[in-house]
């Protein structure tokens, strides 16, 4: 299925290098984005405001060849068989300061976007930057998937995600040792993931046990799926990773919030008493 051309598309979603093709279904659409670029704008995350902001067209350098109008009326695709370098720049509404920089090459029937600013991992990086104390040393490798994935690196993006779920086990195992004395590490260690999980079910969010075939996804990525695959499936999978350390960080909370009410309660009573 073809991707509907749209501002959003070519700013947010269209990879680095990764050319589209120009076809009689999609010839319109592209030729509205960039004949009317005064229309072009998006919603995204402003790497300046640190919020989600507007953007909006400001200048454009480079234009589709006007054909007089004695040749009668030329298509679209007629028009596009040399090379066309557009660069767009659009200002955040909230500060002209704010640039998107977005430079698209025009060649026969292919579009390719030949550079971005900021950077898709950029608009990307923010959102998880509330895992950053739960994850602790892993947050760099959550962030370097997330920046493999925008430069279209599949299955290297899947090692890093896959290496945080194995951490998150080993971080369950060694709480499941010290405070279970009947604990068998021989027995952690000759199973298999999907065992190892249903043996800490006990310190694991539910999620991740309910849903621990995300580990055979993350390793069936590294060798048998092709690179499109990974790509296509990685949000998801980002998404799991996330549902996991949200619920990590909700148990931390309210594991906080008990043990201050604890505190309270007793030493309150110890006051009522005295
Ligand atoms: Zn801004």
């Amino acid at each position: 299925m073809c991707n509907e051309i749209t501002s959003d598309y070519l700013a947010l979603q269209l990879g680095l290098y990764q050319p589209f093709i120009i076809n009689e279904e999609n010839a319109d659409q592209f030729e509205a984005c960039i004949k009317t670029p005064k229309k072009f704008q998006f919603d995204s995350y402003c790497i300046e405001c640190k919020k989600e902001s507007t953007f909006k067209f400001h200048s454009q350098r480079g234009y589709l060849p006007v054909y007089p109008p004695e040749h009668g009326p030329v298509n679209f695709l007629d028009r596009i068989k040399v090379d066309y370098p557009i660069d767009l720049l659009l200002k955040c509404q909230r500060d002209g300061d704010h640039l998107f920089y977005l430079p698209l090459l025009i060649r026969g029937n292919k579009v390719t976007k030949i550079g971005q600013y900021p950077s898709l991992a950029d608009l990307q990086l923010h959102k998880i930057d509330k895992y950053r104390k739960i994850l602790n040393d892993d947050y760099r490798d959550f962030s370097k998937a997330i920046r493999l994935n925008s430069q279209e690196i599949g299955a290297g993006s899947f090692v890093y995600l896959r290496r945080i779920f194995e951490n998150l086990i080993e971080e369950a195992r060694q709480t499941a040792a010290s405070q279970e004395s009947q604990w068998d590490n021989s027995i952690f260690d000759r199973s298999k993931m999907d065992e190892k999980i249903k043996l800490l079910k006990n310190y694991l969010p539910e999620f991740l046990v309910q849903n621990r075939q995300l580990y055979a996804i993350l390793s069936k990525g590294i060798h048998e799926l092709t690179e499109k695959e990974c790509l296509d499936l990685f949000p998801n999978v980002q998404l799991a990773i996330e549902l996991i350390l949200d619920e990590k960080i909700h148990q931390k909370e309210k594991q906080k919030k008990i043990s201050s009410v604890q505190k309270f309660v007793s030493a309150t009573i110890e006051r009522l008493k005295s």
